[in-house]
């Protein structure tokens, strides 16, 4: 196999939520592929803009709340003064809340659906449009969750908003995949992360957690580097829809 089939030289990554965990972590390795980044945070992301321009990789620091999808239009064409195009779009920005169903206020659910899927469903259609303008196709990777195959404890509103984040993913490649959009998504298992601090946390939870994980252990930032550079990169370019799980074997056992 030839590895420049990784490459993403001259390509521009937008990258929602990669100040921290997961999102800064793929933002980097997009970097060491070759893409410059366009992070789009609520609060600095100074070890990400420095781990990029480290790699010798521009990066477009770009603020902006995702619970206002009224914010998008404007994110999408700074994003595009930083080399005059967008190629890759990851949805990463993401919020849980934990409360029993019986118990759930309508605000918990209202702000983790604002941000893990109405905002993840307009910045796919702008960059979708804009990539339709410039026709040189595009990788769109939507972050799901182990809780887009299974139900979970306690978090109604991010099962429903990472379910739909899968079948999202799969309606946006079907009417996409035309115009050499791909839309495929990751979804991590138990990743150790500010996200899941209070499992973490929680020593007996933790534990019965790493004991059913075949692969022995939580998974780490790192382990999305080679999902995200594949789904971003020509490797994929016939994979349309689909939901990658990087959960050190969680699903399948
Ligand atoms: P994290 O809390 O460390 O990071 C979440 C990121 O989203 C942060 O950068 C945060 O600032 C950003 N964000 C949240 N609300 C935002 C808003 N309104 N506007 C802009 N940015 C906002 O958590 P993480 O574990 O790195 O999570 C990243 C993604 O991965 C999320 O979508 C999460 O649901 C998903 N995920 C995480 C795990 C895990 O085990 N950690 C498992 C499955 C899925």
């Amino acid at each position: 196999m030839k590895f420049d089939l990784f490459e993403l030289a001259g390509q521009v990554a937008v990258v929602t939520g990669c100040n921290t965990g997961l999102g800064q972590a793929m933002a980097v390795a997009l970097a060491e592929a070759g893409a410059d980044i366009v992070g789009i945070n609520k609060s600095a992301p100074v070890d990400t803009c420095r781990a990029v321009e480290a790699l010798g990789r521009r990066f477009l620091d770009l603020r902006a709340d995702l619970a206002d999808i009224a914010v998008i239009p404007r994110l999408i064409a700074e994003a595009q003064t930083l080399t005059g195009h967008v190629d890759i779009l990851v949805n990463n920005a993401g919020i849980i809340r934990r409360e029993d169903a019986l118990h759930f206020r309508v605000s918990d659910w209202d702000e983790v659906m604002a941000v893990n899927l109405k905002a993840a469903f307009f910045l796919a259609q702008a960059l979708a449009r804009l990539c339709i303008e410039q026709g040189r196709g595009g990788k769109i990777i939507n972050v799901a969750s182990m809780l887009s195959f299974q139900g979970g404890i306690r978090v109604p509103s991010y099962t429903a908003s990472k379910s739909g984040v899968m079948g999202l993913t799969k309606a946006l490649a079907n009417e996409w995949a035309a115009h050499g959009i791909n839309v495929n998504a990751i979804a991590p298992g138990y990743m150790a992360t500010n996200n899941t601090a209070a499992l973490q946390a929680d020593e007996a939870r933790n534990a019965a957690i790493t004991a059913r994980i075949p692969a022995g252990r939580w998974g780490k930032p790192a382990d999305m580097a080679g999902p995200v550079v594949f789904l971003a990169s020509q490797s994929s370019n016939y994979v349309n829809g689909y939901t990658l799980a990087v959960d050190g074997g969680w699903l399948a056992r």
